[in-house]
C-alpha cells in the first residue's frame, strides 16, 4: 500500500497508543468520582489538557475538549449572540463543511479567496459591518493545504474594533480559526495568530479519531451544545474521553517536536514526487503546507483515477473525504476559479509519516502509467 491521503486520516502513533493503553482497563475510573484512583485519573486528564493547550501556547483551562473538530467548530459559533443581526458571521468560502454549514445556518456571508486560495483581504474588509460578531478563517485548507495570513486578518479586526470603540459601537468581534490540518506542520501560538477561538483535531496529528479541542480566549463567551453533568466547565457535558485525550496529548506533543524536520522531509518527498510525475498541472503552487500536492489531469475523471490507483495499491483522494463520499463537486476548487472539467480531473495527494522516497518514486511511476492508459482510452473514445 502507498498511502497518500494523510489529510483524511493519520495512523495513531506509537507514543499515543502506548500512552492510551492503561486508561482502557486499569485506569478506567470516572474522573468525576470521589475516590483516590479516580482523582488520579482526573489529574492525568487535566495534565493531558495542559499538554494539548501548551502546544498552541495556551493553558489547559483555556481549552474545551470535544468529540472531534466538527463539534469544536460548531461550538465556536455559539459565541454569536442569540439576537444576532443578519450579517453576524463571516467565513471563508473554502472552509470545511463543519464551518460552512453552521455559518450558513446563521445567515453568514462568505469571504472570497484569490486564485491562490489565499483570503481576499479587500473582500473581507468590505464585508465587515457593525453587525459582524465573528469571522472564521481556517489556518490551513483541507483540500489545498493553503496557509492563510491569520495575523493580517487579526490586524484588520483590531482596526475595526478600535473604530467601533471610537464610535461607541459595543458589538463583539471575534476571530475563529480551524487549525485541524496544521498542528503537526506549523508552530502555532494563539497569541501570535491573534485568534479568540482555535479548533484542533487529534485525528489529523497521529492521535485517535473522535477527539478535538477548542481554545477559547477570555473574551469569548460560549453557550454549550451538549448539556448534562457540567464537565468541561459546563461547556461540554459528558464523561470525559480520558484515553482519547491522553492519546491526543501524546500525539500533539510528539508532533510539535518534529515540526521542522517533518516540513523538510515532506518538502523533499513532494519534490521527488512532482519531479517524477508527468502530464499534470500543479494547482496549489504557493502558500501551502509542505505535505499537500493537488494535481490536475484536465480531461480525465479523477474519481476513476482514484479507483484505478486503488487497484494498483495507491490511495489518493479527489478532495475532502466527506465530500467524496457524497459525490459533490469541490466548493474549494470552484472557489479558486477552476473549471468543471479541471475540478473533475483533480487529485489530492497528502504525504505523511507513512511516506518515504522509495514510495514517492513508485507512486509516481504507477500514477504515470494509470494516467497514460486513461488518456489513451479517453482519446480513443471521448464520450466514454
Ligand atoms: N476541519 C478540517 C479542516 C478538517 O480537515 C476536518 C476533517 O477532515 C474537520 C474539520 C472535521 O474533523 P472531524 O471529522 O474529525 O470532526
Amino acid at each position: 500500500m502507498i498511502y497518500l491521503d494523510h489529510a483524511a486520516a493519520t495512523p495513531v502513533c506509537r507514543k499515543a497508543l502506548e500512552a492510551m493503553k492503561p486508561y482502557f482497563a486499569e485506569e478506567f475510573f470516572n474522573p468525576s468520582a470521589a475516590y483516590l484512583p479516580a482523582k488520579s485519573v482526573a489529574a492525568d486528564y487535566e495534565q493531558a489538557k495542559n499538554e494539548i493547550a501548551h502546544c498552541v501556547g495556551a493553558k489547559g483551562s483555556d481549552i474545551v475538549i470535544t468529540a472531534g473538530a466538527t463539534e469544536a467548530n460548531n461550538l465556536a459559533f455559539t459565541v454569536v449572540g442569540r439576537n444576532h443581526g443578519k450579517a453576524a458571521v463571516l467565513y471563508l468560502e473554502t472552509e470545511h463543511d463543519s464551518v460552512r454549514c453552521v455559518a450558513e445556518s446563521l445567515g453568514g456571508a462568505a469571504v472570497k479567496v484569490l486564485s491562490s486560495g489565499v483570503i481576499d483581504l479587500a473582500d473581507l474588509k468590505g464585508k465587515i459591518t457593525d453587525e459582524t460578531e465573528m469571522i472564521s478563517v481556517s489556518l490551513c485548507n483541507n483540500e489545498l493545504g493553503t496557509i492563510q495570513p491569520l495575523a493580517e486578518v487579526a490586524a484588520i479586526i483590531r482596526e475595526v474594533k478600535m473604530d467601533r470603540m471610537k464610535r461607541g459601537v459595543k458589538r463583539q468581534l471575534l476571530l475563529h480559526s480551524d487549525a485541524s490540518q496544521a498542528l503537526n506542520l506549523m508552530d502555532i501560538s494563539v497569541a501570535r495568530l491573534g485568534v479568540d477561538l482555535l479548533t484542533l483535531n487529534s485525528a489529523k496529528v497521529y492521535g485517535p479519531k473522535g477527539v478535538g479541542a477548542l481554545y477559547v480566549s477570555h473574551d469569548a463567551r460560549l453557550r454549550p451544545l451538549v448539556v448534562g453533568g457540567g464537565q468541561e466547565q459546563g461547556l461540554r457535558s459528558g464523561t470525559e474521553n480520558v484515553s482519547g485525550v491522553i492519546g491526543f496529548a501524546a500525539a500533539a506533543t510528539e508532533a510539535k517536536k518534529h515540526i521542522k524536520s517533518n516540513r523538510l522531509k515532506y518538502r523533499e518527498l513532494k519534490r521527488i514526487l512532482l519531479d517524477d510525475l508527468q502530464g499534470y498541472e500543479l494547482i496549489n503552487k504557493k502558500h501551502t503546507l509542505d505535505n499537500f500536492a493537488v494535481l490536475c489531469y484536465n480531461g480525465l475523471d479523477a474519481e476513476r483515477l482514484v479507483f484505478l490507483l486503488e487497484e494498483r495499491g495507491v490511495y489518493v483522494a479527489t478532495g475532502a473525504a466527506c465530500a467524496a463520499s457524497k459525490g459533490v463537486r469541490s466548493h474549494v476548487l470552484a472557489a479558486i476559479g477552476l473549471s468543471d472539467s479541471e475540478i473533475a480531473g483533480s487529485l489530492r495527494l497528502s504525504l505523511g509519516e507513512l511516506s518515504d522516497a522509495e514510495q514517492m518514486h513508485a507512486a509516481a511511476r504507477i500514477i504515470n502509467e494509470v494516467v497514460t492508459k486513461e488518456r489513451a482510452r479517453v482519446d480513443e473514445n471521448p464520450s466514454a
